[in-house]
């Protein structure tokens, strides 16, 4: 009798320490899964108000682009993420998206960033394409090397009917367009961007902003949550 009450006993330390076993390798699977689905980063809103942005400004999901035109990063996102992000999600009514400057290769970043702002004022609808032209005259190789002048941010304005020359170089000189890099600027270091390309879908910020499936993943997340 007291030998049968004893092994019961030890029978439910066993049942005890196994649950416990089982309990510990449940919360393990919890946060190795909860590890894993982090492919993004919760960050606070972004206000894009005054930022160029491509889409229907009503669309549901905002895709943010935090990039510098002396970023061969950003560049190859430009070529290789960005159309069809456009296709498949801009045109379509679902996303709208946003370019905020960043200036992490010193004063060739900030004169593009000044380019683009003056372009953006003055001529809105040239924007992307000028945007999109400034990247393309990034040199392939040895980008490091300085190319990013006033000078040549006004060769690739002369592609654009729509700009003028005279009046974009004087809005790189004013303190008004510095004011708005400043603020670009501003939100970068509140945001903690700390690489370019960064790529935040409704407040989220990829890890790997190459990883369409993962920008897909959330913005089909943040479609479903819509409807
Ligand atoms: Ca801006």
């Amino acid at each position: 009798m007291k030998k049968n009450n004893k092994k019961k006993q030890s029978g439910m330390k066993l049942a005890v320490l196994l649950t416990l076993v089982a309990v510990g390798i449940l919360a393990a699977i919890v946060v190795l899964t909860n590890q894993e689905s982090t492919s993004s980063v919760e960050t606070a809103g972004v206000d894009i108000t005054g930022q160029p942005t491509l889409g229907e400004s009503g669309a549901p999901v905002t895709v943010i682009e935090f990039g510098d035109f002396k970023c061969p990063s950003c560049k190859a996102w430009g070529e290789m993420v960005y159309p069809q992000l456009v296709a498949d999600y801009v045109d379509t009514g679902d996303v709208k998206f946003s370019y905020i400057n960043v200036l992490f290769h010193g004063n060739e970043s900030v004169v593009g960033s000044l380019a683009a702002e003056a372009v953006y004022e003055q001529s809105p609808e040239s924007y992307w394409d000028f945007h999109k032209a400034l990247f393309a005259a990034q040199p392939s190789e040895n980008h490091d090397a300085a190319w990013l002048t006033p000078e040549k941010a006004l060769e690739v304005a002369a592609g654009f009917p729509a700009i003028d020359q005279a009046q974009m170089k004087a809005d790189m000189e004013q303190q008004e367009t510095m004011d708005k890099v400043d603020a670009d600027k501003t939100l970068v270091e509140e945001h903690g961007v700390a690489m370019t390309p960064t790529i935040v879908v409704n407040g989220q910020t990829l890890e790997d902003p190459f990883d369409y499936d993962a920008i897909k993943a959330l913005i089909d997340e943040a479609l479903a949550e819509e409807n």
